[in-house]
């Protein structure tokens, strides 16, 4: 089995630490796969076949290729499918239905799939700059993106209950279209034509900006941690 690895913590950005921490080359060490987010929590990054895409919050996709860029949050691994998906149409709210996820549900798991999509609806986090708000404060005012018949790829992971505060419970999704246009945190989606993979994960790595001195020194509102993530992330169950 594989290795999720995981820099930063959902956590860290709802204690307004959205400095990037980690460059995107050190990440590419640890998995050629994955999602994210640049410093000042400026987009949404998702990485596939080692490649780092960044959907920024007018819409616009950017191919990152300055390895030296700076990430506060991202999640990656190395592709090496368990199966392949047992469907040809899926939606999200049907996703974990068709997955049987009662299996699922005390594991990290990843979905990687190219399909048509009758529907994408995706959010961008608009960049932020220092002093960093909450993610929280972040999550009120996030520009939507929505269309139709699209074709592209939705890489994303599934985190269990127990995690949630690491990272956000449930699934956790990222979009890229085909023709590399259309990318964000995707909020809801219908599929057709569907295939791809479920990888699932027996080891989580929790890696930390041990280097960062306003990581070091944050204190978190731990009663406020879980509404906040719920309402900022919302990752489907
Ligand atoms: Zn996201």
């Amino acid at each position: 089995m594989t290795s999720l690895y995981q820099h930063g913590t959902l956590a860290m950005l709802m204690g307004k630490q959205m400095q990037g921490t980690i460059t995107a080359a050190e990440l590419l060490k640890h998995g050629d796969t994955g999602i994210g987010t640049l410093t000042g929590l400026n987009g949404e990054v998702i990485i596939l076949e080692g490649q780092v895409y960044q959907a920024q919050s007018d819409g616009q996709v950017n191919h990152i290729t300055d390895l030296e860029t700076l990430l506060p949050f991202a999640s990656v691994h190395f592709y090496k499918p368990t199966q392949a998906l047992p469907f040809d149409a899926v939606d999200f709210t049907t996703l974990s239905d068709k997955l049987q996820a009662a299996q699922l549900r005390n594991i990290f798991s990843s979905v990687n799939f190219h399909a048509d999509f009758s529907r994408m609806h995706v959010r961008i986090a608009p960049k932020q700059v220092p002093p960093f708000p909450s993610l929280l404060e972040v999550a009120t005012n996030q520009p939507e993106f929505e269309m139709a018949n699209v074709t592209g790829t939705v890489m994303g992971y599934y985190a269990p209950e127990i995690f949630n505060g690491p990272t956000a419970a449930g699934w956790h999704l990222h979009f890229l279209s085909d023709d590399k246009t259309f990318a964000g945190h995707i909020l809801d989606f219908s599929a057709s034509h569907v295939t791809g993979t479920l990888q699932i994960f027996d080891e989580f790595v929790q890696h930390l900006p041990v280097q960062d001195a306003g990581f070091r020194a944050m204190a978190l509102d731990l009663e406020g941690l879980h509404s906040g993530i719920t309402a900022s992330e919302g990752g489907k169950k």
